[in-house]
């Protein structure tokens, strides 16, 4: 370690991850900064289902995190965090210790089974760009007739059309069928665009069976819980997420979908922020942040900024969640979504879901070539 610099270890080179480490870039003379992720490169998570489709290649979703590091002035490691050690200030992983004086917390969210492992070994999940590479190449083979879609959430909606958009470049007719636990999807957004949502997936021929899941799957035949059987099948898993079970080895409370709490200023304790996907914290009105790429941005930034005032003996800064809207990306481009407080419907919903990717894609030789993929692939 240079000598009388603080050790910063930040966990996971997503959006929180890389937003930390980029706010913490002009503090080189007082911290060192060690970033470690299990994959070597930061995958945009809302283009991957754009890659199951070919509406965007599968290189515009990956970053190298080696590059990241060398242009942001930290060292980058490629492993996997297994245990942290919050009394000794140290994270543990399979390659070696690495102590900390801070840690920023930003492992994210994967897919959960909801306990039922059975389900994991034959379903195809939608966490990183290698998994929707997996579930293009499965559908080229073609061997099956249905694609089951799994939860009616904003991925398990987008995926279905993505789908959909493949079948038809296929000259495919297959069918595809969203089943969803709860009594309607996109339960958490107003009713008007789940009624355009449900409508635009009719005009897409994806069928949604609300009340319904996978009761199992057995061969190429998926049994679901309303008694029918739907034989050559996929199965798509995306019903829900859940923080890594690293965060458990935190050993603070932990909330919905075991995302760890923090207090307004994303402290889990004095020595360690949490950030993006796995923290848990509320906006004004003491509802859980929901996940999302921009308050993971803002939260990075928060938890970096605080690490700083606290060597500084400065009070620290709560975080002020800001909101911007959201998008419902559907592959036909008829999108809905909310910017600003205003609804928006189309196009024009589809091109402000493509703009801010645009804007938050690392580098612009990405940019650029997300904006040239989707140029030729409109
Ligand atoms: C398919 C999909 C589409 C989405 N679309 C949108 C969208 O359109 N708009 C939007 O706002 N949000 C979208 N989201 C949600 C959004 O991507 C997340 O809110 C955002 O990525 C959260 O950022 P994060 O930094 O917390 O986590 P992530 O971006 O998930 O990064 C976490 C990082 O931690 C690493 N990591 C995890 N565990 C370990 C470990 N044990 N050791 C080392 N490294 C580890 C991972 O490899 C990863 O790089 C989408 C999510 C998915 C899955």
């Amino acid at each position: 370690m240079s000598k009388g610099k603080k050790r910063i270890v930040i966990v996971g080179g997503g959006f929180a991850g890389l937003a930390a480490a980029k706010r913490l870039r002009r503090y080189h003379s007082r911290f060192e900064i060690t970033l470690l992720d299990k994959r070597q490169t930061s995958d945009f998570l809302p283009l991957v289902p754009d890659v199951i489709s070919g509406k965007v290649g599968e290189s515009r979703t990956r970053y190298s995190l080696t590059s990241f590091a060398s242009e942001n002035g930290c060292d980058f490691v490629c492993t996997k965090a297994e245990d942290i050690d919050a009394a000794r200030q140290v994270v543990k992983t399979h390659t070696g210790a690495f102590p900390y004086d801070y840690l920023v917390l930003a492992c994210g969210t994967q897919t959960t089974f909801f306990n039922r492992e059975e389900i994991s070994s034959k379903a195809y999940v939608l966490d990183s760009t290698a998994d929707a590479v997996k579930l293009r190449e499965e559908a080229a083979k073609g061997d099956f007739r249905t694609a089951v879609v799994v939860g009616g959430g904003y991925t398990g909606v987008e995926t279905a059309t993505h789908l959909r958009r493949l079948f038809k470049r296929q000259k495919e007719n297959k069918r595809i069928v969203i089943v969803e636990l709860g009594s309607q999807i996109l339960s958490q957004v107003p009713a008007g665009f789940r009624a355009y949502t449900l409508a635009n997936l009719k005009n897409m021929s994806i069928e949604v069976k609300t009340q319904t899941t996978v009761q199992d799957m057995e061969g190429g035949t998926v049994m679901l819980t309303d008694g029918t059987t739907i034989e050559e099948a996929v199965l798509v898993w995306e019903p829900g997420v859940a923080a890594p079970k690293l965060a458990d080895t935190l050993g603070v409370e932990q909330g919905a979908q075991r995302r760890v709490k923090v207090d307004p200023y994303l402290q889990a304790s004095q020595r360690c922020f949490v950030a993006g996907d796995s923290a848990l914290p509320m906006d004004e009105t003491n509802v859980p942040l929901r996940l999302s790429v921009q308050f993971a941005l803002q939260e990075g930034a928060c938890a970096a900024d605080n690490i700083v005032r606290r060597e500084e003996q400065r009070p620290l800064r709560a975080l002020r969640p800001l909101d911007l809207g959201y998008v419902i990306p559907m592959a036909n481009n008829r999108s809905a979504g909310k910017a600003l407080g205003i609804p928006v419907y189309g196009v024009a919903a589809t091109s402000l879901h493509y703009f801010m990717c645009m804007l938050r894609a690392q580098g612009s030789e990405t940019r650029w070539g997300v904006f040239r993929d989707l140029c030729s692939h409109r």
